[in-house]
């Protein structure tokens, strides 16, 4: 600690702690050293740098994808990893093709006009010159259950909004994301010839944000975001005239299934060995932008951890790994893969395992997540970590969902942790060609990677 007034902040803190015992001073000072080299002397914000900029966004399966693979691991390997591997998987791999257009055709006030549209990820294609039909207008998958098969030969419209009320864009986005995972497969049941699904954003311009449906077993149909004023013109319009046509095209594809890789790391514990702490994000992204919140922010804070770690001088009592997931937009294919390594690895533990995955903003804490029986120490325990981390803003310690990557963990009883950001921007980018590095901030992408890198200190010594 080399600042004396932040020494006498912390002091106090701890006096007024009804844990005042549960840290030491060395814990105050290597939390602060940490903060101090993630903000000065990081390497997660050039590392974004060149997976944005040099390689670009990178599907699972995608040249790029592998490119990407390849550079974080060299990364991993220079800054000092006792080991660095790829895992190999296979992923399915779908082409966006060239064209996607949502055209309102004829209509009675304003005649043809484009709309903003992307389209979603396995959406399928439409003939060259594309679908025309009229669209019915729905809030929610219950409501198309209601019309059932009145949406034959329709184009569905899915608008309902995301619920601006919600403090957390999450939850605002959890309530409403529905529409478009499972949206366009229910539509396609009923018999509609093809999809349209409001952006999941709150950002009011006119970006289409893309993202996964699911369509399991039923054949694909034509599946496609709207901008949000997009989607408020169409909805204004359809008011006014409710025999309004839409032309719709898209030539998406799907190819034969590709490699892709989890890229692994490891400072091994000098202590437990065999009890691995995973920090993670996934190295895929959306094929659009450049995949810098969503989520190379997590990556190379993830990355960051084992490079603090390092010039730290900090030798971990646990393995700390490093594990950057793939293919987790369009399938989760590496995290599943990693779960059924670490689950037949009988040889390891994996102790706790923290993710980031929710954008590179200021981080505000972490979300808990265990299966029951696992909980309630390990989360009693983080609780008095608290002290310790709220002067570095993360007062947020709750249970909720951790991750979608390192979720794949929980049935072995591992203690998971997301890392929680303030999230009012995260949608503004997400799935969209707005997702580039100079739309995240260098110190508060660093913030992030002290804030992981402090859990992990404080796992590794306290355990649960
Ligand atoms: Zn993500």
């Amino acid at each position: 600690m080399k600042n004396i007034l932040q020494k006498i902040l912390f002091a106090s803190f701890l006096l007024a702690s009804p844990f005042a015992q549960a840290q030491t001073d060395e814990d105050v000072e290597k939390v602060a050293d940490i903060f101090e080299t993630s903000l000065t002397k990081s390497s997660a914000y050039e590392w974004l740098r060149y997976l944005c900029k040099n390689i670009g966004h990178r599907l699972g399966g995608s040249p790029a994808y592998t490119a990407a693979a390849n550079y974080t691991a060299q990364m991993l390997d220079t800054l000092g990893a006792d080991t660095v591997w790829l895992q190999p998987l296979k992923v399915p791999y779908w082409n966006r093709g060239q064209v996607a257009k949502v055209r309102i055709v004829n209509s009675q006030t304003i005649g043809n006009q484009d709309l903003s549209c992307i389209a979603l990820g396995f959406s399928g294609a439409t003939p060259r010159l594309g679908i025309t039909a009229e669209i019915v207008e729905v809030k929610s998958i219950a409501e198309l259950e209601k019309l059932g098969n009145k949406v034959k030969n329709k184009i569905v419209f899915f608008n309902r909004p995301m619920d601006a009320t919600k403090v957390s864009t999450f939850y605002a986005y959890g309530g409403a994301v529905d529409q478009r995972s499972s949206g366009p497969r229910l539509a396609a049941e009923f018999g509609a010839i093809a999809c349209v699904v409001r952006s999941m954003t709150l950002k009011q311009d006119d970006v289409p944000h893309s993202g996964m449906t699911v369509f399991n077993n039923v054949k694909p149909i034509p599946a496609l975001a709207l901008g949000y004023q997009s989607a408020d013109l169409l909805a204004e319009l359809l008011a006014q005239e409710p025999n309004l046509r839409l032309n719709v095209q898209t030539d998406c594809s799907t190819s034969p299934e590709q490699t892709a890789y989890n890229v692994i790391a490891d400072i091994r514990g000098s202590e437990r060995p065999n009890e691995i702490i995973v920090v993670g994000g996934h190295l895929d992204s959306w094929d659009i932008g450049e995949g810098a919140h969503d989520d190379g922010a997590g990556c190379v804070q993830a990355m960051d951890v084992l490079n603090l770690f390092k010039r730290l001088g900090i030798r971990p009592r646990r393995t700390i790994r490093c594990v950057l997931f793939a293919n987790e937009e369009n399938g989760m294919y590496g995290a599943t893969t990693y779960a059924e390594y670490a689950k037949n690895n009988k040889k390891e533990i994996h102790y706790a395992a923290l993710e980031s995955d929710a954008g590179g903003h200021s981080p505000r804490g972490f979300s808990m997540d265990a299966v029951p029986d696992a909980q309630k120490n390990a989360f009693a325990k983080v609780q008095k970590w608290r002290e310790i981390l709220v002067p570095y803003g993360l007062y947020d310690l709750q249970a909720g969902s951790s991750a979608a990557d390192v979720g794949k963990l929980r049935e072995l009883g591992t203690i998971l942790f997301g890392l929680k950001p303030d999230s009012q921007r995260y949608f503004d980018f997400h799935h969209a060609k707005t997702d580039i590095f100079e739309n995240v901030n260098k110190r508060e992408l660093e913030l992030g990677a002290g804030a992981m890198a402090a859990m992990v200190y404080l796992i590794d010594k306290y355990g649960f």
